[in-house]
């Protein structure tokens, strides 16, 4: 059967338009858009987003955290929040709700089990990052954290492209791999789309010896420093290991609590300060 542009679905376009409109007015309400972006995965890229959120929650403001981690979404483990539903209210999403007013939203609320893979092709990974923009009732806030997958694939080029203004990236690595083409993949590719960096976070730098406090570099050190002057991107501060956060995130408590005393946390402590006095200078 040979086919005409009368068997082609009607494009309507006011409802496309309708659409737009709805995503645009609701990214319009979001302060900062903070894109939390990494080369490579297990650089700790959701501890430091979920920890971002927290903090940002902690120190008053009104925070949103997206999870678009559509084959590993983490956030829902590292927050303590497995196993919660999602309600509705008329068309729109109601995102969870954490403390201090911080309303989290996760693909990994969707899925009926953590064991089965998503097979998703790129559009489809781009209507739901755009479902969760545009129909979650995030309502007015001061800063919308994003937990993009590694690497620059369908999802940071999506979110990229439909978050609209006042959007930044900061790209997570550790000093080993920054010598890698990742990171400056990571970078390249936020240039092409025109995403302002915020800077370079250089997190498992070194360890501090919990016995004698001696700080031992374990995977070379000074790389992020070197990578973010070769790119001339700030580096917005380095995190050293330290097993407290692995116990901290496992058990759903803040991986990087901001008012820890432990290294990791008080050094993660002052990059929060360096990203609000940032914005406030401005
Ligand atoms: P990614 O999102 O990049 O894949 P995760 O945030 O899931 O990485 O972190 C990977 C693992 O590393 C987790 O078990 C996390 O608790 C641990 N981790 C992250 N940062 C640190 C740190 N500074 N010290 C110790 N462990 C860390």
């Amino acid at each position: 059967m040979s086919s005409s542009s009368h068997d082609l679905p009607m494009i309507d376009q006011s409802e496309q338009q309708r659409e737009e409109k709805m995503l645009a007015d609701r990214m319009d309400q979001i302060g900062h858009k903070l894109l939390v972006l990494s080369g490579k995965g297990g650089v700790g890229k959701s501890t430091v987003a979920a920890s971002l959120a927290i903090a940002l929650a902690r120190a008053g403001k009104k925070v949103g955290l997206l999870d678009i981690d559509v084959h590993g979404p983490s956030i829902p483990g590292i927050m303590g929040l497995v196993g919660q539903q999602l309600s509705l209210l008329g068309e729109e999403i109601l995102p969870v709700g954490f403390k201090d007013g911080l309303a989290v939203m996760s693909i990994g609320f969707l899925l009926p089990s953590g064991r089965e893979p998503v097979i998703w092709r790129g559009p489809r990974k781009y209507s739901l990052i755009r479902q969760f923009l545009k129909d979650v009732m995030w309502g007015q806030l001061d800063y919308l954290v994003v937990d993009s997958p590694p690497g620059t694939g369908d999802e940071p080029l999506s979110v990229t492209q439909l978050i609209g203004p006042r959007a930044e990236a900061i790209v997570v690595t550790t000093p080993q791999q920054v010598a890698v083409a990742d990171v400056r993949r990571c970078i390249s590719f936020c240039e092409a789309v025109s995403l302002p960096i915020r800077g370079i976070l250089e997190n498992m730098s070194g360890l501090v010896c919990p016995k004698c406090g001696e700080h031992i570099d374990l995977f070379k050190s000074g790389g992020g420093k070197a990578l973010a002057e070769e790119m001339n991107v700030p580096l917005l501060g380095s995190i050293p290991i330290d097993p407290d956060v692995v116990t901290a995130g496992d058990a759903g408590a803040p991986p990087l609590d901001p008012d820890g005393q432990g290294p990791a946390a008080r050094a993660f402590a002052a990059v929060v300060k360096t990203i609000l006095a940032a914005h406030e200078a401005k």
